[in-house]
């Protein structure tokens, strides 16, 4: 078991066809109990009761900071601890610069960076007083390529935003042994693309891909639970492709 006694916590972890979920599911099955963490709308009790028992369920925004902190100290209450973070919700808008509004901005930049900070802010006293700990966020494709499949202008900017600010917090707090460090998925079939690609666009899409797929979820659980782990005990500050070869030029 990689994760024995470990407890991590996956926000936006209760969509099922998610790669929170997946990654959920995987950490549990390495052992570790799971906090998973998402909008009510999502019912994130629901998705920890079906990883089985001992799991436990937060309503939570990230982009608020009380509700992160109450998260956090929701985790602390019932497990001591918090081993890992997995920064994982976010959001996506398909447009053009020059029709990005301040509301899609904020909306989009919100919830995969101001709430990556506000996460990993509300987990990081527990991981320093226990002198250990590993968050890994999500950026994307997208912002290495100038813009995915999908997303806007703003979303690759946000997800830039992951990676800069994942950097800086592993140069900051390695000397706490805390590692911090980012995926960057490229398209995974998840609900976040569900109905904005016909299947001859996915074919498409695959044929320039070396592995010649779309990702699945587990491809990125695999990932994460790698970096939740003591297997990347001497990684800090990188940025994990998990994109099929997508991006070798
Ligand atoms: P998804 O839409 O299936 O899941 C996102 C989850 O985040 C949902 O459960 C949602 O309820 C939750 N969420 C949204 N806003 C939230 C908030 N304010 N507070 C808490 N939870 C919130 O998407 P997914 O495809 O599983 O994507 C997960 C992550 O991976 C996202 O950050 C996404 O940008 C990133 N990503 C996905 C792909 C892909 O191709 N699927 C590629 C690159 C990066």
């Amino acid at each position: 078991m990689l994760l024995k006694e470990r407890v991590a916590i996956v926000t936006g972890g209760a969509g099922t066809n998610g790669l929170g979920f997946a990654t959920a599911r995987m950490l549990a099955a390495h052992g570790a109990q799971v906090v998973i963490l998402d909008l009510a709308a999502a019912n994130p009790a629901a998705a920890a009761a079906e990883l089985g028992t001992g799991h436990l369920g937060v309503v939570a925004d990230v982009t608020s900071k009380e509700q992160c902190e109450a998260a956090a100290a929701a985790a602390v209450e019932k497990y001591g601890r918090i081993d890992i973070l997995f920064n994982n919700a976010g959001i996506t808008q398909a447009r053009k610069t020059l029709d990005i509004s301040a509301a899609d901005y904020d909306a989009v930049l919100d919830v995969s960076l101001r709430g990556t900070l506000l996460m990993s802010q509300a987990v990081l006293p527990a991981m320093q007083r226990q002198g250990s700990g590993s968050i890994i966020s999500t950026s994307s494709v997208s912002a290495q390529r100038g813009g995915g499949i999908l997303g806007g202008p703003h979303y690759s900017a946000a997800k830039a935003g992951v990676l800069g600010l994942t950097r800086a917090m592993a140069r900051e707090f390695g000397p706490d042994n805390i590692r911090v460090n980012a995926i960057t998925p490229g398209l995974i079939a998840t609900d976040i693309i569900k109905g904005k690609l016909t299947e001859e666009r996915k074919g498409e899409i695959a044929r320039d891909i070396p592995l010649a797929r779309l990702g699945r979820a587990n491809d990125i659980a695999g990932a994460v639970v790698f970096l939740a782990s003591d297997l990347s005990a001497y990684c800090t500050g990188i940025t994990l492709d998990v994109n099929g070869g997508m991006l070798i030029h």
